[in-house]
């Protein structure tokens, strides 16, 4: 095994290459599926260099093997976001109206010198790195590379984010749920209607909506588990349009998210069952629309011990350090249904601006951190698998 210094020098070597790449992708964002110059630039990058990517022509996306029988992975994403770029960054957006404010081009560009610099060694089992497309799109890019059986054969997989909270060197790490997942759902209340002077000749939906709104979250959290935090917002209500006419339809809107991988899975049953019991009594009928979306990405303690400690060695010891749960979704859940993994975050504090915003920008410095951690991640858990 190559010593800290030893990785941090192989490191060092390819970061110029990775950086010079992510400030071509961030000239070319391009939207969930139709990655496909940010495809080509990337595998002609890795061919340059020797290494034989695998395209999923027509689509878009690419995966990499380096070494044989590989058994630990990384997972890069490569779709951008519907957002205008400020005028004045440099590099800018070429494709007017996305923005990679996601940091997905740091991301491939941290894979591709992981990659480089992984070529170089020889390791016990191999190394997948997966180019995902559509990280941002439902259903993802995760899931489609889940169904191609791409990490079927894997024992350990690491994706870093970046964290523009963090600041650049430090790598936030948390063994369990580190995201919560997002879930959407629409009910659909349905009555006679009627005149308000006599609601009990009709069903009161304006009232029926209230009782939802009031007793569904509560009444969920009272039948799960109640360590479980479990977070249901409504955002939309429409019903109605005068003073003295009972609406024949009410639709409320909203969202479940949870921390609880197994809760994620029963929740459809749970809020039926829950609106069933609930409306009973109002009378009314409903129809309700639930679109389960990503589940929690639940860090595997191992993975995360493994990788940290590996991180550790190289970078320094107060470079990992804990971070919070965030209750954004992350398509990186898919992969962690069938493979141990932990999704890391990658300080890459510029002085603002946040994830999905258009001030958000990337520290180019995060990306020699994230290759040094990749590598260091990565090799270690070679070895441990
Ligand atoms: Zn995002
Ligand atoms: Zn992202």
């Amino acid at each position: 095994m190559l010593s800290p210094s030893e990785l941090t020098g192989l490191a060092e070597e390819v970061t110029p290459k990775a950086v010079d790449l992510r400030r071509r992708l961030h000239q070319i964002p391009e939207p969930a599926h139709e990655e496909h110059e940010t495809t080509a630039l990337i595998g002609a990058i890795l061919e340059d260099s020797g290494l034989e990517p695998n395209r999923r022509t027509p689509r878009t996306g690419l995966w990499l093997d380096v070494g044989d029988d590989p058994k630990v992975g990384f997972r890069a994403d490569l779709d951008a976001l519907p957002i205008f770029e400020p005028t004045g960054n440099i590099p800018r957006s070429r494709n007017e109206g996305w923005m990679h404010a996601c940091g997905h081009d740091a991301h491939a560009a941290i894979a591709t010198g992981i990659a480089l610099a992984i070529s170089r060694l020889a390791l016990p089992v191999g190394v997948r790195f997966l180019y995902q497309p559509a990280e941002e799109a439902n259903p993802g890019g995760a899931s489609e590379f889940v169904g191609e059986g791409l990490v079927d054969d894997l024992r350990g997989l690491i994706a870093f984010h970046v964290d523009p909270s963090l600041e650049v060197g430090r790598i936030g790490s948390k063994a369990g749920p580190i995201t919560g997942s997002a879930d959407g759902f629409t009910i659909t209340l349905t009555g006679p209607g009627g005149h308000t002077s006599r609601p009990h000749k009709t069903v009161n939906l304006i009232d029926a909506a209230g009782r939802v709104v009031r007793e569904l979250p509560e009444a969920i959290r009272q039948s799960i588990d109640s360590r479980t935090p479990i977070v249901i917002v409504f955002g939309s209500i429409h019903g109605g349009s005068t003073s003295n006419v009972i609406p024949t339809e009410v639709t409320l809107v909203g969202t479940v998210r949870t921390l609880d991988r197994s809760i994620w899975d029963l929740l459809p049953g749970i809020v039926d069952k829950t609106l069933g019991h609930i409306l009973a009594i109002t009378g009314a009928d409903y129809l309700l629309d639930y679109r389960q979306g990503i589940p929690p990405v639940v860090n595997d303690d191992r993975v995360v011990e493994t990788a940290t400690s590996s991180i550790r060695e190289v970078i320094g010891p107060d470079s990992v350090v804990p971070t919070e749960t965030s209750l954004g979704g992350e398509d990186f859940s898919n992969y962690l249904d069938i493979v141990p993994g932990a999704l890391l975050r990658l300080g890459a504090y510029s002085g603002g601006g946040d994830l999905h915003s258009a001030s958000f920008k990337v520290n180019e410095a995060s990306i020699g951190v994230g290759i040094k951690a990749g590598v260091a991640a990565l090799v270690g858990l070679t070895y441990q698998v």
